[in-house]
């Protein structure tokens, strides 16, 4: 502490490259605190620390298995993001000055690189805008930063005397809970579970949080009705969705569409207050939606569409700019390649001409390539045991081909399976559907040397924010990815392409991504790319997104295998 001290006062004043000098590790008798690297000026991205606390006296059961440790890690990523709010003082001086940082949490619970459990210690990885007046170092400013707001910092967030250790177990047990409900989907036929009393609706479109004021608790069906076990909490009971073909009908503005939503983000574990702490899905579901405009490079979306204009084969389909049909097939073509037991899919969000075709379009429209995702539902599940949860309001027609019709009545759900099959036998469907014909996932090889990393004389393959991969000077849109989480996620993608990339090798698809996941489960986070400084900024993102980002990149040329 001295030793920084006595660093400091010399360089005051100084030019801010002057700063430089503070790398390195410094004593803090509790904790170690290490300045990894420095920024350049006080405008530049800011200078990179950890804080190692020297032992680690939390209670042992927070982080006793894999999934506790990273659920007790991510309680302790946002104690810290709590803590800077309450402790920090921010903006002192130009640029960045006197900001202090570590990674952003969402909804979701993920592994991510900021915070380290250890048996002998606990690590938070951070960024620090180190202060400035005008382009010179302000010491006095560092000094509060760095020696009585960081070390308060690591008091209140990092040691057991300042957290609070019943939040941290509850934290720890929900996510332990939900864990062991989703690995069990698969033994009890289930594709997804949603517990009674729990809160889905939003508190708006833009926020992730739950709705206070208002929201109708879920309740479940007395049909669907399942009890479970559960390690920490006990017996729950909720609605259970069976394997197969579940439509999800009612009226505009009853909750659909936040039902669905739901499903796709419990793919994750959510925090204790989130209201879908015990709502899991299938780990490996997708949320498959119309995305005109993406382009598509060598997929077999010929299960959906034939014959397109022009003889364009649609077996090794590519092109720029895909239709809203087109997109939704080879999103699912996709999803199947990389693996997935569950499409979810919203009518709200889907092409019309590819969910349904009418008895009208069929007789004045001779030339249509498409044959119907409702004529592929049932072959999906039958074929290649991928199920499908599908919402729709609108098109009647899908009740042929549902094995369940859950139906929302002012956001409570009930059971209209039997309901639907009268439904169905007065008013039997005009057009009749034949049973598509659904092609076994195809295996594409990914050409590396089709992606291009140069930007001027620098490599570049990073996330920008959530929904942008920059590669070289390409910007891969991943707006339509639903159900990536959080920027963390597409930094680690932008860093997966990037070495894919850099390997020169052409590769399967699903070989890129499952050598990538694996490798992180073998190496951690951190080994993901060679860091100027210390790799705090990344989250786990799921091989589904991984391969969709791979699959959006405009310069891609891939080859069926
Ligand atoms: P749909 O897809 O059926 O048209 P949405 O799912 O978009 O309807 O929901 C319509 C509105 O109702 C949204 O503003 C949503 O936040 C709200 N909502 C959904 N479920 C609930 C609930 N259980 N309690 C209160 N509000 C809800
Ligand atoms: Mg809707």
């Amino acid at each position: 502490m001295n030793r920084l001290k006595a660093i400091l006062s010399r360089i005051d004043r100084k030019g801010y490259g002057a700063y430089k000098d503070l790398q390195g590790s410094y004593d803090f008798g509790q904790f170690t605190l290490f300045v990894d690297k420095v920024q350049r000026d006080p405008f530049a991205p800011p200078s990179l620390v950890r804080v190692r606390t020297k032992e680690n006296r939390f209670a042992p059961e927070l982080f006793r298995n894999p999934v506790r440790r990273t659920a007790f890690e991510d309680f302790l990523n946002r104690a810290v993001e709590q803590a800077v709010r309450r402790t920090v003082r921010g903006n002192r001086g130009s640029g960045k000055s006197g900001r202090v940082e570590i990674q952003r949490t969402s909804q979701v619970v993920l592994p991510r690189s900021s915070i380290v459990v250890e048996s002998g210690y606990v690590e938070a990885r951070m960024a620090v805008g180190l202060p400035a007046r005008g382009r010179t170092v302000d010491a006095r400013a560092a000094r509060a930063m760095l020696l009585d707001e960081l070390p308060e910092v690591v008091q209140t967030a990092l040691t057991p005397a300042g957290v609070d250790e019943g939040a941290a177990r509850e934290h720890v047990e929900t996510v332990e809970d939900a864990s062991h409900l989703r690995n069990r989907l698969p033994e009890l036929g289930l594709v997804a579970f949603v517990a009674d009393g729990a809160i889905l609706p939003r508190e708006s479109g833009a926020s992730d949080r739950p709705l206070g004021k208002g929201a109708v608790p879920f309740e479940s069906p007395e049909e669907f009705r399942v009890a479970v076990e559960l390690p920490n909490r006990g017996e729950i009971s909720g609605m259970g969705i069976p394997e197969g073909v579940t439509l999800i009908a009612g009226g505009g503005f009853h909750g659909k569409s936040t039902l669905l939503s739901a499903l796709a983000w419990s793919v994750y574990d959510h925090v204790p207050g989130d209201g879908r702490e015990l709502v899991v899905t299938r780990e490996d579901a997708v949320k498959i939606r119309a995305e005109d405009g993406r382009s598509v490079a060598g997929v077999d979306i010929s299960s959906f569409i034939r014959d397109l204009p022009g003889g364009q084969s649609t077996a090794d389909f590519s092109t720029p700019n895909a239709s809203g049909s087109t997109s939704q097939a080879a999103n699912i073509a996709e999803a199947l390649e990389i693996g997935t037991s569950l499409l979810l899919v919203d009518e709200d969000t889907s092409a019309t001409n590819f969910m349904i075709r009418d008895e009208r379009m069929r007789e004045l429209v001779q030339l249509e390539p498409i044959s119907p995702f409702i004529d592929a539902v049932r072959p999906l599940h039958r074929d290649l045991g991928v199920s499908t949860i599908v919402v729709v309001g609108g098109v009647g027609d899908y009740l042929d081909v549902a094995d369940r019709v859950i139906l929302l009545e002012n956001y409570r759900p009930c059971d209209a399976t039997r309901r639907a099959r009268e439904v169905r036998e007065r008013y039997p469907s005009r057009t009749s559907h034949e049973e598509g014909e659904v092609r076994p996932p195809m295996n594409r090889r990914v050409r590396a040397a089709s992606i291009d990393l140069s930007r001027g004389r620098k490599e570049v393959a990073r996330g920008k924010g959530l929904a942008t991969v920059e590669l070289g000077r390409e910007r891969v849109d991943l707006t339509y990815l639903e159900q990536l989480a959080e920027p963390g996620q597409t930094e680690a993608i932008g860093r997966i392409i990037g070495e894919f990339a850099a390997g020169g090798r052409s590769r399967a698809v699903a070989e890129v991504v499952d050598s990538a996941v694996r490798s992180i489960e073998k190496n951690g986070l951190d080994s993901l790319g060679n860091f100027r400084g210390h790799p705090g900024e990344l989250s786990l993102p799921r091989p589904q997104e991984i391969a969709g980002a791979i699959n959006r990149i405009r310069s891609l040329q891939a080859t069926t295998g």
